[in-house]
């Protein structure tokens, strides 16, 4: 099996585009087969090598390398279809030669007057075939005077175009229902998709899974490639992912590209373990790797009903992705600022402690600020320790120099605290905060000095 992703560099790549790259990678890997990255920047004005860039960054981000594409030539390069020029004026010049194409001459006024008179007569938009059999002296005439055109693909008439959607099931198309449609545009530059099956069967590749808004492109593309005797790949068009609100993903609701997700902290196995779950059915609900994702990938189980976006499975993922990291990726994860605020002795413990209280590297700076700087205690929390009483207070001012569980005993033994009565006194007063960190740790992190800071905060308020 032979995959690929064919990015049109135009902006960064988001969730949908990034998907696609997934379930093509992950599709190669289950079948022990290889992955082809193809830039597709035919549209020169839209295309930007700086996206390039950025596009190869976020896939070796993600961990999905390309066994073939730019900078690993296979032999079937170049891997930039801008590149490819000569290759497809020589497809072109078989079709012609086979009298399978032919220049059309109407302008874009004429062909949206043909659309609203069809769309008059409750017809679907086709093109008429008015240029279908000009003579070779009117066409000859049109070019000398310097007529623009563009090539128009023959389609057959009568016919049906039949593929299975490795995705969607059985596709059928009438040609009669295909106008015969513009593969060379005026400027001579090829139309997207004619570049695209070629390549895809002069680069061996097998099987194709892109989005479903490409569906409708296929049939065309099958008839091309039957024309030239070209190998047809097997299509699947993957379902439309759906923002939170049901409508088409989008920035609106809950959409970014991949950079934005890499600065907001997410983890790159949290965002596949997602990513490969929207859309694609996995009968193990736990955290796999990239390569058990890969061993576990089945085409067959992506569904074709569209894939809703969902923040709080993202979160999820994030949460058993951070659970995973080992020390020393958690520590550059959390970042410099928070780096520095840790004590060099404290490191060890700080890592321990508060990597299972973070979901993203912020949640770490909020808890070194926590037991590393003099924080004021809310009133609520002040409040709630400073109800524990007298006892409670002294045996804890008591026993700072000792070990957690030494205090613990001490602070039982004097107030007849226990359960939650006791534990949360103590939280509050170390952290400020109903949830976090193991106590004991916290007691370790926090520290003789700060602890007095903050008793002393709770007496001062009972005293006044
Ligand atoms: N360049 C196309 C796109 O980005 C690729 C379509 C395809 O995968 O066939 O939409």
């Amino acid at each position: 099996m032979k995959t690929r992703f064919a990015p049109s560099p135009t902006g960064y790549i988001h969730m949908g585009n990034a998907r696609t790259a997934l379930f093509s990678y992950l599709a190669a890997q289950a079948a022990g087969g290889k992955f082809v990255l193809r830039i597709e920047d035919t549209d020169a004005e839209r295309s930007r090598e700086e996206y390039v860039d950025a596009l190869k960054d976020d896939l070796q981000w993600l961990g999905l390398p390309w066994q073939e594409g730019p900078d690993v030539d296979k032999g079937n390069g170049p891997y930039w279809q801008s590149q490819r020029d000569a290759i497809y004026a020589e497809y072109y010049q078989k079709l012609q030669a086979m009298g399978m194409v032919y220049p059309c001459f109407c302008t874009p006024v004429e062909l949206e007057v043909m659309r609203k008179m069809q769309a008059q007569a409750g017809l679907p938009p086709r093109y008429d075939g008015r240029h279908a059999n000009l003579t070779a002296e009117q066409v000859a005439e049109r070019k000398a005077a310097g007529q623009p055109f563009t090539l128009r693909f023959r389609v057959p008439k009568g016919e049906e175009v039949v593929f299975d959607d490795t995705v969607k099931g059985k596709q059928r198309y009438k040609t009669d229902d295909i106008g015969d449609f513009i593969i060379a545009r005026g400027d001579g530059s090829p139309a997207f998709f004619f570049c695209n099956a070629i390549d895809d069967a002069l680069m061996g590749i097998s099987h194709v899974l892109r989005g479903e808004d490409h569906l409708s492109n296929t049939p065309r593309q099958i008839l091309m490639l039957k024309a030239l005797g070209l190998p047809i790949p097997s299509y699947g068009h993957i379902n439309l992912i759906l923002g939170s609100d049901g409508s088409p993903l989008s920035k609106r609701n809950g959409s970014r590209n991949i950079r934005q997700m890499q600065a907001e902290g997410f983890r790159p196995d949290a965002v596949l373990n997602y990513m490969a779950r929207l859309g694609h059915y996995y009968e193990n609900p736990a955290y796999m790797t990239v390569s058990e994702l890969g061993t576990n990938f089945n085409i067959a189980n992506c569904g074709s009903a569209p894939a809703r976006f969902d923040e709080a499975q993202l979160h999820h993922w994030q949460k058993e992705a951070v659970m995973r990291m080992d020390d020393a990726t958690w520590w550059d994860w959390i970042g410099a600022e928070t780096q520095t605020c840790v004590p060099a002795d404290q490191k060890t413990l700080f890592i321990e402690a508060i990597r299972p209280n973070t979901v993203f590297p912020q949640d770490a700076k909020v808890w070194a600020d926590i037991v590393f700087t003099d924080l004021t205690l809310p009133t609520e929390a002040e409040q709630a320790v400073g109800a524990t009483g007298d006892a409670f207070l002294t045996a804890v001012e008591a026993s700072v120099d000792l070990s957690y569980a030494e205090m613990v005993e001490a602070v039982k033994a004097a107030s007849g605290a226990k359960g939650k009565g006791l534990f949360m006194p103590l939280r509050l007063l170390m952290s400020g905060r109903h949830d976090g960190p193991e106590l004991a740790k916290l007691w370790q992190l926090v520290g003789r000095e700060r602890l007095l800071s903050r008793l002393g905060q709770v007496m001062t308020v009972k005293v006044g």
